[in-house]
């Protein structure tokens, strides 16, 4: 079993978890030379603030609402990152880092030692806020991809806390069914029919599937 743990809106988090004031409030953080977006807070994304929008063009909206706006500081990122990491490895065996705000969890043999894996990816989940004030999302599945599909079904339903994705089934229900299956593409669709389609079984037809070049397993 893998878990991808994922730090929401990173460079916001960051800059939250030293200024308490910021956290009810619209958060952006910009690039380089404060050219365009590239961090939004849950506030900043319900105004209707897109994700590498040229900061010029969308300045009268952010003063109009008030929106808190953040140079960007990637001594601190990389800081908080380098403490998110290390209390993540240390409650598994392995972790593979994916990005700053990324890792794969190897929690293969975890639940002889651990108990239920949803219930210790929970755990970690309070564990990382509590010691960086920074917030997660956490998917498990029986592979990366599956976690990393996971971790998005978490992402759009934060009660879950953690989630676990098993192969999922044609018409699935729940979380499944809210999934926008063009991520799939992103993943690399015939990576994910590997890992989600016997060979013997007919070909899904989810919405957005490919209809051909599929990988026969
Ligand atoms: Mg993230």
């Amino acid at each position: 079993m893998f878990a991808l743990v994922d730090c929401n809106n990173f460079y916001v988090s960051c800059e939250r978890a030293f200024q308490g004031k910021l956290r009810s409030v619209p958060v952006v953080v910009l690039s380089n030379n404060d050219g365009c977006i590239i961090s939004r807070s849950q506030e900043a994304k319900a105004l209707g603030i897109r994700m590498g929008e040229p900061y010029f063009k969308v300045k009268p909206l952010l003063e109009q609402h008030g929106v808190r706006v953040f140079s960007s500081n990637y001594a601190l990122y990389g800081d908080m990152s380098r403490r998110v990491m290390y209390y993540l490895s240390s409650v598994v065996p392995d972790i593979e880092l994916y990005s700053i705000d990324e890792a794969f969890l190897d929690l293969r043999g975890m639940e002889r030692y651990c108990g239920n894996l949803v219930d210790y990816a929970a755990n970690i989940k309070q564990e990382v806020y509590r010691r960086t004030h920074i917030p997660t999302c956490i998917g498990i599945g029986p592979t990366k991809t599956l976690a990393k599909l996971a971790n998005r079904i978490t992402k759009k339903n934060p009660e879950l806390g953690a989630f676990f994705a098993s192969i999922p089934q044609k018409n699935a229900s729940g979380p499944w069914s809210r999934l926008p299956w063009k991520m799939c593409g992103a993943l690399g669709s015939s990576m994910l029919l590997k890992c989600t389609r016997p060979a013997s079984r007919p070909r899904p037809r989810w919405p957005g599937a490919p209809s051909r070049g599929c990988v026969s397993t």
